[in-house]
């Protein structure tokens, strides 16, 4: 068994209105779980807490995706309430589209605060034109600034999850004018993180290089309410380039003669998801990779052992191979840019991409 002993369950009862180019997950559009299933699922997803929990394994249930948009989310929360370990974040993720478009969405507002509620973060990606396009769906700005104002009229807090990108630095005032026309609570800028799927391989064009964003990292520095972690990656910025990463690789050969030496360092987390139809897959949202049982068909003690014998999927070691590829080491020497001056998220990311290219073109 692996030394890790945390797992995010999600459980998706309808996926995503739209369809985010910076997203590693496939939103959807998606069918809805029926409420015949959902009872299955948090039975099952019940079991499963308390059977990990006996091995003292966390289980942290979670709603994911876009659940406000199926119609009995009410009764969703309410049930997802009696799951063992179950607590609803206090702060949820929104495009904003379902609170805009739901005639009873004061009620929804309502049950989510009874549930512990308190803020909702809202991803904007520039003025009204680039969001759509971004977002792939049209209207989802207003729907956005629709959904802001409904949020605080009810007592919630909003909070801003502004996406970085070339289009957005390119129009950086007028999406200034209509960030400050929310008056977020809450703000942080953030550079889109790389995954090893045609979404995030087609965001590279929008990706920004070090060029376009020097001119804006003092202000971003100001921008974000959390000085530590996102002021301090503004701060640095210039250390997150392709080129940086190629030049450390260099520089620090011993560290990358395997892929665990970069594993080792990040976070042990596994994710589970369980969406309409009953499969149980070891992946989170829609980025799946393997299939390990069904509700119904398969026990919730089988699907913990199958998910602990394989690698954490927060990082990369979960979904590719890495114990018969080259090491990281031969890996950027072969497929690194090693002047690439586009901006990623973490340095990690960039052993994703060159691991994510060096694998496409060996299967050419
Ligand atoms: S960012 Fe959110 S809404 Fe957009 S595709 Fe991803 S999960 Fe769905």
């Amino acid at each position: 068994m692996s030394k890790t002993s945390r797992i995010t369950f999600d459980i998706v009862v309808s996926g995503c209105v739209t369809d985010c180019w910076h997203c590693y997950v496939y939103g959807g559009p998606a069918p809805l779980m029926t409420m015949n299933d959902y009872e299955n699922v948090i039975a099952f997803v019940d079991k499963f807490c308390r059977i990990a929990n006996e091995q003292n394994v966390e289980v942290y249930p979670y709603l994911d995706l876009e659940p406000m948009l199926h119609p009995e989310i009410e009764k969703i929360v309410s049930l997802a309430r009696t799951i063992n370990g179950f607590s609803m974040p206090v702060c949820i993720p929104t495009t904003g589209i379902p609170i805009s478009t739901r005639n009873d969405w004061e009620q929804v507002l309502t049950a989510y605060h009874e549930a512990g509620v308190e803020q909702f973060e809202f991803t904007l990606h520039g003025p009204e034109a680039i969001h759509d396009k971004a977002v792939s769906w049209k209207g989802a700005f207003r729907c956005l600034n629709e959904a802001v104002q409904r949020a605080k009229c009810s007592s919630f807090e909003i909070s801003l999850n502004l996406m970085v990108s070339k289009p957005m630095l390119q129009q950086f005032r007028e999406t200034m004018y209509v960030v400050e026309k929310n008056e977020y609570n809450h703000k942080r800028a953030v550079i889109p993180a790389y995954a090893p799927n045609e979404k995030l391989r087609r965001f590279e064009q929008y990706r920004p290089e070090l060029a376009d964003v020097i001119p804006y990292k003092d202000f971003f520095q100001e921008f974000c309410d959390n000085k530590i972690h996102d002021g301090e990656y503004w701060h640095n910025v210039q250390e997150s380039t392709e080129e940086k990463a190629y030049q450390e690789l260099l520089a620090h050969e011993s560290k990358y003669e395997s892929y665990h030496l970069i594993i080792d360092s990040l976070p042990t987390w596994y994710f589970l998801a369980v969406g309409p139809g009953l499969d149980i897959w070891y992946g989170n949202g829609f980025h799946r990779t393997q299939k390990l049982g069904q509700i119904g068909k398969t026990t919730p003690t089988e699907v913990l052992e199958k998910v602990l014998r394989r690698y954490p999927n927060y990082s990369f070691g979960g979904y590719f191979p890495i114990d018969h590829v080259p090491s990281p080491i031969e890996v950027g020497k072969i497929v690194a840019d090693p002047t690439g001056k586009r901006i990623y998220h973490e340095i990690d990311e960039i052993h994703v991409k060159w691991l994510d290219k060096y694998l496409m073109e060996s299967s050419e």
